[in-house]
């Protein structure tokens, strides 16, 4: 985390989720899924399995104090349990709108973790230079996609909106043609009301502001209006936004030296013609022998598998 935060800073509304991890200047949220498998090991019952998981995804603050006191009125030990241990952010209400990000679990990671395991046993290096690759090339496939894009928004996000637009049995009291009140009753015939801002892309849910496309509310306030839904959507979705992502140019003149051969050599540029190049790997044996030094089976067992994976890519030259 400390080397994360020398190579990038502090930007701002930048978020880190993690399993369990230290805090630091950013926006840190700890994984809900690693949280609830963590608590479970000590605390279980059907008060936390019906309020822990919605203490975590309400968007309202008083939507978690609700399910928070009756966790606490139940078991305080097991909330002063969880405040001591998990001092990261884990519930949607204190989060930030800033990222317009409001995942309460890390499986963007695990799905990279999942991405990239096969390539794993590979030494540093390589494996380095594989995921670059393969980032690479899904950022290609992804400026393809972005080329062919011809609306504002998002087709997936505008999908969603028209799909959360059907039948939409809400009262609507305008209070300023940007402004109103949007109101119904939930299942339990409870009456409940959410003020929605055009202007500032606001509902009092906090599903707006947070997420970034609008919240039910705001579109059924918006059909009220002779206006596109995509017009309130956060600029984050935009397509705009989607090109510039995925037009950056990597580096491709990223050079692999493991040897010294000759031939190859010639072809390589020199330090001046390749600023952005990488200090050379050590050569397979050292490689080998590094990790030997762990003295453990498993590290034997890793660099041998790492051995024959980078033959098989031809990465180490012989
Ligand atoms: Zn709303």
């Amino acid at each position: 985390m400390e080397m994360l935060n020398k190579a990038i800073g502090s930007p701002i509304g930048l978020v880190i989720s993690t399993d369990a991890g230290k805090g630091n200047r950013w926006e840190n949220r700890e994984c809900m899924r690693h949280l609830v498998k963590n608590f479970q090991k000590r605390y279980r019952g059907e008060v936390f399995e019906r309020n822990l998981w919605l203490a975590a995804m309400a968007y309202r603050r008083l939507t978690y104090k609700r399910h928070y006191k009756l966790i606490n009125e139940a078991c305080p030990e097991a909330m002063k349990w969880l405040i001591d241990n998990h001092k990261l952010l884990w519930t949607r209400s204190m989060f930030s709108h800033i990222s317009k990000c409001d995942y309460c679990t890390n499986n963007i990671a695990e799905t990279f973790n999942s991405w990239v395991r096969n390539e794993k046993s590979l030494p540093v290096i390589d494996l380095l230079d594989k995921i670059r690759h393969m980032i690479m090339e899904r950022f290609c496939t992804r400026a393809y996609i972005a080329a062919k894009l011809t609306r504002k928004i998002l087709p997936h996000v505008t999908k969603g909106l028209h799909d959360k637009s059907r039948n939409l049995k809400f009262s609507i009291t305008k209070c300023t043609p940007m402004v109103g009140e949007v109101g119904g009753v939930n299942k339990d015939l409870i009456p409940w009301r959410f003020t929605v801002d055009l202007e500032k892309k606001e509902c009092s849910c906090r599903y707006w502001q947070m997420s970034g496309p609008s919240c039910v509310h705001a579109i059924a306030f918006i059909g009220t209006r002779r206006v596109e839904p995509e017009d309130f959507v956060d600029k984050y979705y935009s397509v705009q936004k989607f090109k510039v992502a995925y037009t950056i140019l990597f580096s491709h003149c990223f050079v692999l030296n493991y040897r010294d051969d000759e031939s190859s050599m010639d072809e390589q540029p020199t330090m001046e013609e390749q600023p952005l190049a990488f200090e050379p790997p050590l050569a397979m044996e050292e490689q080998s022998m590094s990790v030997v030094t762990a003295n453990t089976a498993r590290a034997k067992k890793r660099a041998k598998k790492g051995t024959k994976k980078a033959k098989k890519n031809n990465l180490i030259r012989l």
